[in-house]
């Protein structure tokens, strides 16, 4: 059992200004110089309805830092460890051995293998451009503002009159792990589950 996070840190992706262009995965491949077989960060996209009446929108999703990490859990090595400070999830690379457990435990694909060397590696939220006060890498480099970050008792202060959504088409349920990502979503179309506003 993880204690939970003082301050859990978590995305907010407003699906409605992602474009899916895939800034955000080249520039945190660019810089955690992961080369081009790893991604921390996947864009994905996915349609609903039928001709005529088609949507389609794109889901750029990394590791969400959840309250409750599958990863963790299944990791023989204690390799991987939630902060108690702001919620990140991290992996020591030093303890990893590889075994890729976490990568069958995780629901969103975010732990990688990374083929040069027997060892996972997953998105660290850019935790050290935090400790600087500086935005995570993807958070900055999204063109059209679509991928926001903060506390996640504090993402509803970024979009003031819109309701923050739990998941959304092509995401799997946030009941398993509770991963620390909010979507602001084209409101006639999905929504399983709103978060009520404080
Ligand atoms: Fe672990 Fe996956 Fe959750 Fe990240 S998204 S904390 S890798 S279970």
């Amino acid at each position: 059992m993880t204690a939970p996070a003082r301050r859990q840190m978590g995305f907010l992706l407003d699906t409605t200004r992602c474009i899916g262009c895939n800034a955000c995965r080249v520039s945190c491949q660019v810089h955690n110089a992961t080369g081009p077989a790893v991604a921390w960060r996947l864009v994905t996209s996915h349609e609903q309805g039928s001709f005529p009446d088609v949507t389609r929108h794109h889901l750029s999703i990394a590791c969400n830092h959840c309250e409750r990490p599958a990863c963790l859990a299944a990791c023989p090595e204690g390799a991987i460890h939630k902060r108690e400070t702001d919620g990140i999830v991290l992996i020591d690379s030093d303890r990893c051995n590889g075994c890729g457990r976490c990568i069958g435990a995780c629901p969103y694909g975010a732990p990688q293998r990374e083929p040069e060397r027997d060892a996972v590696s997953k998105c660290d939220f850019c935790v050290e451009r935090q400790e600087k006060g500086q935005p995570p890498v993807c958070v900055e480099t999204c063109v059209g503002g679509a991928l926001l970050f903060g506390a996640l008792d504090e993402l509803a202060e970024q979009a003031p009159m819109r309701t923050l959504h739990r998941t959304i088409d092509g995401f799997p349920d946030p009941e398993w792990t509770r991963p620390a990502i909010r979507f602001l979503i084209d409101e006639p179309r999905i929504a399983t589950d709103k978060v009520p506003r404080p």
